[in-house]
């Protein structure tokens, strides 16, 4: 994957308090661990850098978590500069940063806009306060507010917001309310996923000792439709199942993912996927850290993946996108007939008028994209 950029995801595990639903690598904040963790991100990145950075462009950079800015400025700046030092990162790099609010004031969101971050993504999730005390999140919607105007007021002019549909209860009326708020704001980006149960959250025993109702499948689909239409036509672009962008306002980063390109993820509980392998770090702080200070990697497991189940992979991803997947590129990467292994399957999904084939390009019908998750089984 030669002519592919770079995408470098740093992952900071952090959080003031866990959700009750999420099943992200996130942790308590520990004020006392938090420079070390930040030295181990130094000692992986030069690490890596050997290995990697001399054929390799960054062309984008992904601060996730957990909650980046948990981090004091300082701490962010330090990894920023860190980064330049040791890889070669292109001049015009996105380089996003994830922030909730109520954990980032006006001066820590100049300095780190200062500091190069050039794109900010909101964990917002909903403007309502009976829904945001429901999704058991740290902030009202006052917080919301005043994040996304003194990220404005920092210079951010490329901005997302993340929002979660389908809270239990939550008619239409309330959706919508929530996605004209969004729109309120101005955001550059919107990226609208719907909430889902995972095994082993508070979310998922509350579910089973039956205190958790979710919304039926026809309303999560009509709460769908209906995000597509609104900001659609609001002028936004509809680029990937769950994204939405102004005109060249995609988030690069995720692209790099969705087409299941080179990404090396640092930190703890980080994936990367570089040149057909795919490996991940132990996922503790404290174990990480201990990790990179003893032999400079944390990494828990490793898979070289077989040709077959690396396409099947990259068309699973690719179909996310609403663009599709470009066969000629896949040919040329994987150094196969299209036709020849997925022939069949195309066929019997094109008479369900599930996908299209159009030029070169392969991608979900209308009817496809609300049946995504059964029509990209079928290629695995
Ligand atoms: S803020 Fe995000 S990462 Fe942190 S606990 Fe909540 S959902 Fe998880």
């Amino acid at each position: 994957m030669k002519n592919y950029p770079l995408g470098l995801y740093i992952h900071i595990p952090y959080c003031i308090h866990k959700c009750g639903y999420c099943d992200f690598n996130s942790h308590p904040i520990k004020y006392d661990e938090m420079d070390k963790y930040v030295d181990a991100l130094m000692l992986e990145m030069s690490h890596y850098a050997k290995i990697y950075s001399s054929n390799k462009i960054i062309r984008t950079i992904f601060l996730g978590g957990g909650t980046p800015t948990t981090l004091a400025a300082y701490q962010l700046e330090r990894i920023l500069k860190e980064c330049h030092k040791k890889f070669n990162i292109e001049s015009s790099a996105e380089i996003t940063i994830e922030a909730n609010p109520a954990t980032i004031d006006l001066e820590q969101l100049k300095s780190i806009r200062q500091a190069g971050y050039n794109r900010i993504s909101i964990g917002v999730q909903s403007f309502d306060k009976k829904e945001l005390k429901l999704l058991d999140r740290a902030h009202g919607p006052t917080e919301i507010h005043s994040t996304v105007d003194r990220a404005r007021e920092a210079g951010f002019d490329n901005l997302s917001l993340d929002l979660m549909f389908a809270v239990p209860n939550q008619s239409l009326s309330n959706w919508e309310n929530n996605l004209r708020q969004a729109l309120d704001k101005n955001p550059e980006h919107l990226s609208t996923y719907n909430l889902t149960i995972e095994q082993g959250t508070a979310f998922a025993k509350l579910q089973a000792n039956g205190k958790l109702t979710m919304p039926d499948d026809e309303h999560q689909l009509e709460l769908y439709k209906r995000t597509i239409e609104l900001l659609t036509n609001k002028g936004f672009h509809h680029y990937e199942i769950s994204n939405f962008a102004r005109p060249e306002k995609q988030s690069k980063h995720n692209i790099t993912y969705w087409k299941n390109t080179n990404t090396l993820g640092l930190g703890a509980g980080a994936s990367s996927y570089m040149n057909g392998t795919r490996f991940k770090n132990v996922n503790l702080p404290a174990h990480y850290i201990r990790h990179i200070i003893d032999k400079q990697t944390a990494v828990e497991h490793s898979e070289t993946l077989e040709p077959r189940q690396a396409m099947g992979e990259t068309i699973m991803l690719g179909l996310r996108l609403l663009k599709g997947i470009n066969i000629d590129e896949f040919e040329k990467r994987f150094h196969i007939s299209f036709k020849n292994i997925f022939g069949n399957i195309i066929s019997t999904l094109k008479e369900q008028e599930l996908v299209t084939v159009e030029g070169d390009y392969l991608r979900l019908s209308k009817k496809g994209l609300f049946l995504a998750d059964s029509v990209i089984l079928e290629f695995i």
